[in-house]
């Protein structure tokens, strides 16, 4: 145990001066072991109330550097590491980062777990511990190849924990360990994150990249993050998983309630659990199960668990709304069954309605159908999401239960997304403001006063430029890949998917491209920067990810282009290189159709840390805008009404837009000129022009030439130096309302009642 920094400095003396020398290595174990210490000797908040937030994926990041700032202590190490002749991003590089989520879901989870410790509420979370997440991405031939991301090493920021706990399935019972995380808060006080492993796990059964026998569950349970669920195998894994992260939850709640002798008639003024998603909604079965075991009637334990129970939605896209065949439910978990049937007949005497069953006419079994019914809140994550649960996708709940229904918009933790990733920004607005700005977001409000002010413009746009030489260094050493740090930053990084249009994107750069080789040439340089996974099982998105690496490659073997349009893929995109790119940018690319993106919280950390956001009205760009105002975001593309009267009149035809626009049909036939062929694969480029042209379910081509327009108006302000630095900094003042810290005073405020 190195408990004091006194201690830390005697050890890094000694080590020194027995192997005379120090390696990064050796040094990040040896603060790592102080700070892990610091946090287990912080005092753990009681009180008479607790939350459990329960999520399948808590995509943390890497921890020392969240974990000092919270601490109050990342100026001094820094200080030490750099007397001792390391750069601190040497000492960050030796850290894992667990990948332990796909996107924002996770990252939001791991954002309220750090909200909720720094505002000194009672709250744990509990998910799986995957031993290798979601898979490490690299490319090939232009495409996405997934590798398992082992990230659990020598040191780690877990402690291995032995507990009781069973979970039974139809053909016996698994037996689970336990893995605790603190979770410092920026006061002092601690929390935990508990995630749960299987005994039996067994990492050799992996081959062949990320493959591994779907069916052998005592050893693959908490192999991966979702495996791949495009065959039954795979979906009754995660059921298998589900089930083992709730029923091992409800043990640790009930265990916890027995300690604190609660009655168990009246946990749920004792007991809240946040359900992020569908995936824990199993839990509320689980739940109501074990109290009936101790002695509750079936209605009692309904009533309770009722009381206990807040789902949050996340997604309006049919396909991620989670339904479970009843014959695979009955497989894997039959204990479970008789309380679906009973629920079932009870929520089907409430509401006759098809779209309210628990259980439809092909015996598919609604997940997000039972969180409603049974929980006490269902919540949106940003004011047009909640307003179109409201209005359309769960319009019939909303009239069976109108006060249930409320909205959260959305939050990320300044601690990490300005005073971790952006130092230099975050000392500038200290200074600037007296105030830090991560515990008090309000203050950011205050820049406005210096909108005119071209002293402080200009200190802004020079950190931004600083941001852009340290991401430039960063890729060449881990890419090879030489940029120009004078061009303009225009950035898309997020999960690839249709609905986020990555494929409108590439369009605009054959659209750049096109004009650059015709002499129409950009006033400054442009970079047009991405990060993306695609899932597995998912062809389109990997199609995209194909054509965009195939234009990367022939614009940087095309000397005529590349001086003026750069594009870079980044490899393997996650919380480390979101933390490096984002303050580095210039532009925030925010182009889902409307009414697609639930949130978003990319657009939000892009916004903290100075870009300015070019966005469809959708998520939280609504929120942005209204915040900003028009001078200061660009907009464009068809609202979200239109949209859904699209598809409800099923009328959208992309080939219209295809054959009726000379210029789309261009772009969109560029796919497949010769020289992307030679590149490229034929199969997949083909694939994406006749996707694009026939189906297009996300309306690209709906909405892709006021996209050109408005990002060319977009490119021509920014040579306005002085007044795009004045977006710049509206921007970042008006960010203070994405706190996560303000998203969790409104949860407990209206959900949880913890204070
Ligand atoms: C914030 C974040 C996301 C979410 O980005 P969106 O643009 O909101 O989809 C996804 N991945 C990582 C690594 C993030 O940090």
């Amino acid at each position: 145990m190195i408990k004091k920094l006194q201690d830390l400095q005697q050890h890094i003396q000694q080590e020194k001066r027995k192997y005379n020398h120090l390696s990064a290595t050796r040094m990040y174990e040896l603060i790592q072991a102080y700070v892990k210490a610091q946090m287990q000797s912080a005092p753990i908040h009681q009180s008479e109330r607790k939350l459990y937030y329960i999520s399948a994926e808590f995509l943390l990041g890497k921890m020392l550097t969240s974990n000092l700032v919270n601490l109050g202590l990342l100026d001094e190490m820094q200080e030490l590491v750099q007397k001792e002749g390391f750069a601190w991003s040497q000492i960050q590089d030796e850290e894992m980062e667990p990948s332990l989520g796909n996107g924002g879901l996770g990252r939001l989870a791991a954002c309220f777990l750090d909200s909720i410790a720094s505002l000194q509420r009672n709250g744990d979370g509990i998910g799986l511990y995957y031993h290798f997440g979601l898979f490490e991405q690299k490319f090939e031939n232009n495409k996405q190849v997934e590798l398992p991301n082992r990230w659990i090493g020598k040191t780690s920021w877990f402690t291995k924990k032995e507990v009781n706990y069973r979970v039974p399935y139809k053909n016996g019972w698994l037996k689970p360990i336990l893995y605790d995380m603190e979770v410092i808060g920026e006061h002092g006080t601690r929390n935990t994150l508990h995630l749960f492993d299987v005994e039996s796990v067994d990492e050799s059964i992996v081959h062949d990249g990320i493959q591994f026998d779907k069916t052998a569950i005592e050893k693959n349970l908490t192999l991966f993050l979702y495996p791949d669920d495009s065959d039954e195998a795979g979906r009754k894994l995660r059921i298998y998983q589900q089930y083992f992260m709730v029923s091992c939850a409800a043990q640790m709640i009930l265990e916890e309630a027995l300690q604190h002798q609660w009655d168990l008639r009246h946990l749920h003024e004792h007991v809240i659990i946040q359900i992020n998603d569908t995936h824990p909604t199993m839990v509320i079965l689980e739940l109501i199960r074990l109290l009936q075991k101790r002695g509750l009637l079936l209605a009692e334990a309904i009533e309770v668990v009722s009381g206990m129970c807040a789902y949050t939605n996340h997604t309006i896209l049919a396909e991620a709304l989670e339904t479970w065949p009843y014959a695979y439910l009955q497989d894997v978990v039959p204990q479970l069954m008789n309380i679906i049937e009973a629920l079932d007949v009870m929520m089907k005497e409430r509401s006759k309605k098809a779209s309210t069953a628990i259980i439809d006419a092909n015996r598919n079994v609604h997940m997000a159908n039972i969180d409603i019914h049974i929980g006490k809140s269902v919540n949106g994550v940003a004011a047009i999401h909640t307003d179109i649960l409201k209005q359309s996708e769960l319009k019939d709940f909303y009239a069976l239960y109108p006060t249930k229904f409320n909205n959260k918009t959305n939050g990320i933790t300044f601690r990490r997304w300005l005073s971790g990733c952006n130092t230099q920004l975050h000392h500038y607005l200290c200074d600037l403001l007296k105030k830090d700005p991560s515990s008090h977001p309000e203050i950011l409000k205050e820049l406005v006063k210096y909108a005119h002010d071209e002293t402080v413009i200009a200190d802004i746009m020079a950190i931004k430029q600083e941001k852009k030489m340290e991401w430039i260094a960063h890729m060449k050493k881990k890419q090879q890949i030489t940029l120009n740090p004078y061009a303009v930053f225009d950035t898309q990084v997020k999960r690839l998917h249709e609905y986020k249009r990555q494929q409108m994107n590439a369009l605009y750069i054959i659209h750049k491209l096109l004009q650059i080789r015709d002499n129409e040439l950009p006033p400054r340089p442009i970079n047009i920067i991405f990060g993306a996974k695609a899932a597995c099982a998912y062809t389109i998105a990997k199609d995209i990810i194909h054509a965009l690496l195939c234009l990367q490659e022939l614009i940087a073997k095309d000397e005529k282009v590349s001086p003026y349009l750069q594009l870079c893929f980044i490899e393997n995109y996650n919380v480390s290189e979101a933390e490096f790119i984002i303050p580095a940018s210039d532009i925030s690319e925010q182009i889902s159709l409307a009414s697609k993106e639930a949130s978003g919280t990319g657009n939000m950390k892009f916004m903290l840390n100075g870009a300015v956001t070019l966005g469809t009205n959708d998520g939280a760009n609504v929120e942005i805008a209204a915040l900003v105002g028009q001078e200061n975001i660009y907009t464009f593309g068809k609202d979200s009404d239109t949209v859904i009267a699209h598809y409800a009149n099923q009328d959208y035809v992309a080939k219209d837009i295809y054959e009726g626009s000379e210029h789309v049909k261009t772009l969109v036939d560029f796919l497949i000129s010769d020289e992307m062929l030679r590149v490229g694969d034929p199969v997949s480029l083909t694939r994406l022009h006749h996707e694009l042209i026939h189906k297009d379910w996300f309306m690209t081509l709906l909405d892709v030439e006021e996209y050109i327009v408005c990002k060319e108006k977009m490119l021509q302000d920014y040579e306005k130096q002085t007044d795009w630095g004045r977006k710049m900094l509206m921007n970042i003042a008006m960010s203070g309302f994405f706190s996560s810290d303000r998203t969790i005073q409104e949860y407990d405020r209206d959900i949880w009642k913890l204070s």
